[in-house]
């Protein structure tokens, strides 16, 4: 055997000899091959499903973040006891180890193949296929049509798991087919697999939308709309908390509060340039008096109009608006999800306009606000990225470099790592966004901080200079938590619904263990209301045991239990969420310390 190590890049598998064989490292670390190893997983489930169906027409089956899935169209609805006999067939499939062969053919050669097969899908992407040739893949006679690059051959996958079924658009359009979509994920170890699988068992229990029905936070309803999000008292209570330490952190950090309108004329978003560059995201337009208005997909032309109903001079600024705006952004039905993905959502925004001498000292104070705002919120990682100039953009490339290089300068002032996402920018400028870092390590994008020097150009803004001359500000755009309704949705995952004292509907819930309790119990739970504690009663004739467990699953933080003892010795012990028992304190000593929990918005209960 000659022994040639060749080219070790990071694209390629890694060889080493190992008792006289060549055997095959994949770097699971490297995006490529992880993506290889699972592309190739998804082929070998294609085979098997058309083994085990052979009617079922193939469309496509990609890696993708932490897995992959391949689109079946098949009459039959596949069940998860379907899933099992598939993955025993994959396992064959991998057993018999057959290599995956690579082969070059005409076109045309692929239509009439595809064609022969009946797989009308394949021949569809063929026919958007520009080149003259295409590559085929076949393993153990299954043949596909495919770019690559794969594993050697199908006895390299170890490890995997198919997950679910769901259905999918051909080609994400709801006007075509819907198909049935199986999930799966495969590694290089037993052990990862594991440990993913236990992962998302965690991920299901924090899902948003289960939890959210459960501690009966909100709800979307096909009446109403898709992606239209209903608050409910619990989930209203929650947002209105957030809302109030907003705007108290916002007084103090010189921010002006405004409200504007949910809709404009079409005129306004001609000029804000909305209508080139983000028509796909807005609403068809309403007539009202042969005038066509459009629903709000961002606050920024109102703030402008504000600043512009005075005459603005250099010691004037910088002016910093801010607003709980609510935006409506056309999302493709198949894209919604709970409240991560939305058609109406109230951004935590606000606009800066400064002069060019102050961008970098206001970008500073945001990146310190945010991070402020972030960690309040038990967020302490992020993953942070400046966004450069994209393709289509407005305004000169001078002015792109100028803010960029301010948007760098500040993340470095800070110390803060982060990476560049070249070519993400907006339209009209660069941007930092911040991923915060969930309790599973999950990377959210809220935060985001935009330079604009093409609004106050658009529409003609200025500031008399200490020259006595007419300037153009510079606008920040800037919304913190990002949209109330996604950053709710990812605090639910965060905190799996248990959330921090500060921010609990429900802070305390006072129960009697018999009727003649409930006089002592109401007293008691009146005195912590009027101290601003969000107390809620439960004096109904059932079982303590009963009433303990259904405030244990609504999350509530701290329980009171009034029986015989807490009254003769006017003292009361306090079962914890987690089931510890504290105590026991006086009424002013357990107010004493949920007040300083609730003050210094403590992450701990
Ligand atoms: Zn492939
Ligand atoms: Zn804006």
């Amino acid at each position: 055997m000659k022994m040639k190590l060749g080219i070790i890049s990071r694209f390629l598998f890694h060889k080493i000899l190992n008792e006289g064989c060549w055997i095959k490292l994949i770097d699971f670390n490297v995006k490529e091959e992880r993506e290889r190893y699972r592309h190739s997983t998804s082929h070998i489930m294609a085979h098997a499903v058309k083994e085990l169906f052979p009617e079922a027409k193939l469309a496509i089956g990609p890696a993708i973040d932490d897995g992959f899935y391949y689109d079946f169209d098949l009459d039959r609805t596949l069940a998860p006891e379907d899933l099992i006999v598939i993955e025993k067939k994959m396992s064959e499939i991998i057993k018999q180890n057959h290599p995956f062969v690579r082969r070059v053919v005409p076109k045309k050669e692929a239509v009439d193949l595809f064609r022969d097969k009946g797989e009308g899908y394949k021949v569809e992407l063929l026919q958007d296929i520009p080149d003259e040739e295409v590559s085929l893949y076949e393993e153990g006679g299954f043949i596909d049509l495919c770019r690559g690059p794969h594993l050697d051959s199908t006895g390299q996958v170890s490890a995997f798991k198919l997950l679910s079924v769901a259905g999918a658009y051909w080609r994400g359009n709801e006007k075509n087919k819907m198909l049935q979509r199986i999930y799966g994920t495969s590694f290089t170890k037993k052990e990862d697999l594991k440990q993913h699988l236990d992962f998302l068992e965690e991920v299901k229990k924090r899902d948003h939308r289960k939890l959210g029905k459960e501690l009966d936070l909100f709800s979307t309803s096909d009446e109403i709309g898709a992606g239209l999000i209903i608050w409910h008292p619990n989930g209203a209570l929650i947002r209105r908390t957030i809302e109030d330490f907003w705007l108290h952190e916002h007084y103090k950090a010189d921010y002006k509060i405004l409200c504007t309108p949910h809709i404009a004329k079409l005129n306004l978003w001609q000029k804000s340039g909305h209508l080139d560059f983000y028509r796909e995201n807005m609403y068809s337009p309403m007539e009202i008096e042969g005038i066509d208005y459009e629903l709000k997909p961002m606050n920024c032309p109102f703030h402008i109009h504000v600043y512009k109903t005075s005459l603005r001079s250099y010691k004037d600024l910088p002016v910093r608006y801010a607003e709980l705006g609510t935006v409506y952004r056309y999302e493709r039905s198949g894209v919604l999800h709970g409240l991560l993905r939305v058609r109406g959502f109230t951004q935590d925004d606000a606009h800066i306009f400064c002069r060019e001498d102050q961008i970098e000292n206001e970008i500073l104070k945001v990146l310190d606000f945010t991070l402020f705002i972030l960690k309040t919120f038990g967020f302490s990682h992020y993953d942070i990225y400046l966004s450069t100039q994209p393709e289509k953009f407005v305004g000169t490339p001078g002015n792109w470099e100028r803010a960029t290089n301010a948007l760098k300068q500040a993340l470095e002032a800070k110390g803060l790592a982060y990476a560049i996402d070249p070519g993400e920018g907006v339209f009209y400028g660069p941007k930092i966004d911040i991923k915060v870092k969930d309790s599973l390590n999950r990377p959210w994008q809220c935060s985001t901080i935009q330079v604009d020097f093409n609004n106050p150009e658009r529409f003609d803004m200025s500031y008399r200079g200490s020259d006595g001359k007419e300037h153009r500000p510079i606008m920040i755009h800037r919304a913190l938590m990002g949209s109330l309704e996604r950053f709710f949705g990812i605090l639910i995952e965060h905190y799996a619904g248990a959330f921090p004292v500060w921010l609990a509907p429900v802070q305390v819930e006072v129960l009697t263990i018999a009727e003649r309790h409930a006089e002592f119990a109401k007293a008691f739970s009146d005195r912590l209301k009027s101290e601003g504690i969000k107390t809620e009663l439960n004096s109904e004739n059932e079982k303590i045991g009963y009433k303990i467990r259904n405030s244990t699953m609504r999350k509530v933080p701290y329980l009171i239990v009034i029986g015989d003892k807490e009254i003769t010795e006017n003292a009361i012990m306090v079962r914890k969420r987690s089931g510890e028992n504290i105590g026991p304190y006086t009424a002013e000593e357990f107010i004493g310390i949920l007040k300083e929990k609730i003050t210094s918005k403590s992450q701990e209960f």
